[in-house]
């Protein structure tokens, strides 16, 4: 499997032509075959929006989970509010993706989820039903939780009765492809991230070099909007020496 955009096309078009199903984690249920796709944005809100437009051009829809609490993205600030909306607004659903490690040892996850719920809920002016968790603990994996109103994507359900895949660190461990085309599991619930995708293949250093070159001149472009006359403080052609 190739990481591009190409590639993920062809994924979707495979998910359909074998007759399954886009649904998210609520009504798949009663269905005979079905595929939840999920994406968790740990990094880029505008990697999700570009695999979000594939899925709209494929007619299939996924669940993308927002983190609240990270230093990559700032999902109340207007540009990515813009992004996620938009994503929502294409037919696509908005879940908490739920970083365990920002609470200390003790504290009541259930009741954390629920209030990070009703702030990226707020933040958003978007309803928010599920929840995936950021580099889970082997206690979180194995906890199943139940939180009220609230659907677990860890829950036993979605590693039991489905057939579970995953590019967790840029690398599926399975076969996706002939998996699908196999037909052997009625049930399928799919992780990608879509920030590893891109036109063409980038090994999984030069995707983190891209990154980092980019958030460079993100950082100049938010000084520039935010100071008067910053060109005198620091010109463009500097900025290569940095
Ligand atoms: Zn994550």
């Amino acid at each position: 499997m190739e990481f591009t955009y190409k590639w993920y096309g062809s994924f979707l078009h495979l998910l359909k032509e074998n007759k399954y199903e886009d649904c998210n984690y609520i009504d798949w249920k009663g269905k005979k075959k079905a595929v939840i796709l999920r994406h968790d944005i740990d990094v880029s809100p505008a990697s999700a929006l570009e695999f979000s437009k594939i899925e709209n051009y494929y007619g299939m829809t996924s669940t993308y989970f927002v983190l609240l609490d990270t230093d990559f993205y700032n999902p109340a600030s207007r540009r990515q509010r813009c992004i996620l909306k938009e994503i929502y607004n294409a037919g696509h659903q908005i879940g908490l993706h739920f970083d365990e490690t920002s609470y200390g040892m003790g504290e009541d996850f259930i009741a954390a989820i629920k209030r990070e719920v009703k702030i990226l809920s707020d933040i958003l002016e978007l309803p928010i039903s599920s929840v995936s968790m950021h580099r889970p603990s082997s206690h979180t994996l194995e906890a199943n939780y139940k939180i009220p109103g609230i659907v677990n994507s860890y829950g036993t359900v979605f590693f039991h009765e489905f057939k579970y895949l995953s590019d967790s660190r840029r690398y599926w461990r399975e076969d996706v492809d002939s998996i699908i085309k196999q037909q052997q599991y009625p049930l399928l619930h799919i992780l990608t991230h879509p920030f590893w995708y891109n036109e063409t293949e980038k090994d999984i250093t030069d995707s983190v070099k891209t990154f980092i070159y980019d958030k460079k001149w993100d950082n100049y472009h938010l000084w520039e909007e935010n100071t008067r006359d910053f060109i005198e403080i620091l010109k463009p052609e500097e900025m290569d020496s940095i």
